[in-house]
């Protein structure tokens, strides 16, 4: 393998890297770029990078939000709150900023799990999500800026990193938004590049490594960090299958998931949650997962 000299947006200077695969994508955007490792800090990133004006053009046009919340969002938002209020003591009325909210599903998370008389803010770039959660009583904006020098208890920021370009620039501005002592907690992908057949639009993959480096970089303290989900082991392992036996396996999922919440109605939003868990494994915490959530705190 043939080791280079590139910039890595973590280290901050061109470091040695190596390279990883191509990287696939279907929009033009991203054609013709490959995946490399920084070997000092351990991110992948896309090589090269789209500038932030074609990737904002990107998300304006190409990228389309859903006015369909699936119930796997509703858990996962659920399972965030159990994680940060598992590690954190929060004030019952701590204020909290969501950054690229979309639906603003984690309010309802946090009031679910007794909450109720938090600050919640939000911001998220889509116009449509943006309305939707004003609707809802959502205090709601289309950028971190629009709240002036508003300072939080905690900020979270909830499979975003892994859309930016630049995630220390990106999160040096967050942290000003961060109340001394306050928290930022990040989940994200790790290694999907391993496992999805398709990796458009992410432009990075972080691992724990790198993500140790950057909250170095920003002088922040670890509080936790952990992988969660399914094993990537079982991940890889199924994207491997041939095309019949996925065809074969989806076509039983469809089946069992429409048989049973037919024949027993009372059952169905158990057995649908059973189902997803064993699926995406949102309670399995260890090393080599589909997911890494963290929160780092600010001195
Ligand atoms: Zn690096």
């Amino acid at each position: 393998m043939k080791e280079r000299q590139l910039f890595c947006p973590i280290c901050g200077k061109k470091v040695p890297v190596l390279p990883v695969s191509p990287y696939r994508g279907k929009h033009q955007l991203f054609h013709n770029a490959e995946l490399c490792q920084c070997s000092v800090c351990g991110l992948i990133f896309m090589q090269p990078m789209p500038s932030a004006a074609d990737l904002e053009n990107y998300y304006k046009t190409v990228w389309t939000t859903s006015d369909d919340v699936g119930i796997v969002y509703r858990i996962q938002a659920g399972e965030r709150v159990r994680y940060i209020t598992r590690h954190i003591d929060m004030a019952p009325d701590a204020e909290i900023l969501d950054v690229g909210a979309g639906h603003g599903l984690l309010l309802e998370a946090f009031h679910k799990q007794g909450y109720g008389n938090i600050k919640f803010y939000a911001t998220d770039p889509s116009p449509e999500n943006l309305e939707r959660m004003k609707l809802r009583g959502i205090l709601a904006y289309p950028d971190i800026n629009s709240l002036g020098n508003q300072q939080f208890d905690l900020i979270t920021i909830c499979f975003v990193l892994e859309h930016i370009p630049d995630p220390v620039l990106f999160l040096t501005g967050i942290l000003n938004h961060v109340k001394p002592g306050g928290f930022v907690f990040l989940d994200l992908p790790e290694r999907d590049d391993t496992f999805k057949p398709l990796l458009e639009p992410h432009v990075m993959v972080f691992t724990e490594n790198s993500l140790i480096a950057l909250a170095e970089k920003l002088g922040l303290s670890i509080m936790h960090m952990t992988g969660y989900g399914q094993t990537r082991e079982r991940l890889i392992a199924n994207e491997k299958r041939s095309h019949f036996s996925k065809l074969i396996q989806n076509w039983y999922t469809g089946i069992i998931s429409h048989i049973y919440p037919a024949l027993f109605p009372d059952c169905a939003d158990i057995f649908r949650h059973t189902m997803l868990y064993d699926t995406y494994k949102f309670d399995e915490e260890g090393h080599g997962r589909w997911w890494i959530r963290t929160l780092f705190k600010k001195p």
